[in-house]
């Protein structure tokens, strides 16, 4: 339950801004010139707002589509991300997220035409090049679809090229919109995966490993190219096994011809996320290993990093077909 929502002023009439407050009947409506004026106040803490998180509804300006960072991609030449909302409704123990901004609120950007007339902009501007635009940097990419209806309209209205990849991350079972339309060569729904027993511990209040890999079934079955996200990969004792273990219960019950990629990548942070986000969790088992600080990052110290990502991978290498693109997104 949302019980306030603040609205900018300037999309009050949009059909989309009141298709999103139809939803909400009995939240209390708040309207305001600027979003800023609400989630970049000082003084927030991330951790008591999100126990109650309100919604604020407004218009992105310009930064539609940004540069996505280093290590970030599936093998093309230019790796662009887009957010058509900040913030999550899940509450994973490492999502950094939490280190980024210091408001918990979820704001939602209505004028999601923008953010593919700037993608078809940079495809004209790049035009032959491979390209991957990511959504789900700045949120989940599906988990609150039943209230912004993001994916629906992308799916309506995105440009097909074959160069072009668009990927959803998510971990979410709002797949929805992807049953009801016609699987495209273009799109990928992409998974972030733990094993069972870590993901009890650190993605809270996300679904299951269990009914994440229902949907992943479900898409494959209907044809939809789906990824793999083992990012972040987190260290315990029983790695190895339950690692393995997961990883052969997704192949057994997908389609693995609908398996588009599989990524690698250990926990680690940028220096000031690191530091906000350890503070979060006094004593907690996820900073309960050793960190090293390299170029500003935090991971594990040692080989573990190193160890975890070509042991998986070696797994992944003997059970799926070599069309199957395999990386990592740390340079192992
Ligand atoms: S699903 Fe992703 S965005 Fe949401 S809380 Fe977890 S890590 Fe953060």
């Amino acid at each position: 339950m949302i019980n306030t929502i603040y609205v900018e002023n300037e999309i009050k009439d949009y059909s989309r801004t009141l298709s999103i407050l139809s939803k909400f009947k009995r939240s209390r409506i708040i309207y305001i010139n600027k979003y800023s004026e609400i989630f970049n106040k000082k003084n927030q803490s991330f951790r008591l707002q999100k126990k109650d998180p309100l919604l604020i509804l407004a218009k992105k300006n310009n930064n539609f589509v940004l540069k996505a960072p280093e290590g970030f991609g599936l093998g093309a030449s230019k790796n662009y991300y887009f957010s058509h909302m900040y913030n999550c409704i899940y509450d994973c123990k490492y999502c950094f997220l939490q280190g980024l901004y210091s408001s918990a609120n979820y704001l939602v950007f209505v004028n999601y035409e923008d953010f593919l007339n700037q993608i078809n902009n940079l495809v004209i501007r790049n035009k032959g090049k491979s390209i991957t635009f990511f959504s789900g940097y700045d949120c989940d990419s599906l988990a609150m679809e039943k209230v912004t209806s993001f994916a629906d309209f992308f799916l309506k209205n995105y440009l097909e090229n074959k160069k072009i990849t668009y990927e959803f991350r998510t971990k979410s079972l709002q797949i929805n919109p992807f049953l009801k339309n016609k699987p495209s060569e273009n799109i990928i729904i992409a998974y972030s995966l733990l094993p069972g027993d870590l993901a009890q511990k650190f993605d809270i209040k996300a679904p299951a490993i269990n009914l994440r890999i229902k949907s992943l079934k479900q898409l494959t079955s209907l044809g939809w190219k789906i990824g793999l996200r083992f990012d972040p990969l987190i260290y315990n004792n029983n790695w190895k096994i339950s690692y393995k273990e997961l990883i052969s219960t997704i192949l057994d019950e997908i389609n693995t011809n609908y398996l588009h990629s599989v990524s690698f990548g250990s926990l680690r942070f940028p220096k000031q996320i690191f530091n906000t986000i350890n503070n979060m969790y006094p004593g907690d088992e996820l900073f309960s290993h050793d960190f090293k600080k390299k170029d500003n990052v935090y991971s594990y110290k040692g080989e573990i990093e190193k160890e975890m990502i070509s042991y998986c991978k070696n797994i992944i290498h003997k059970k799926v077909k070599k069309d199957v693109h395999i990386f990592s997104c740390t340079p192992y």
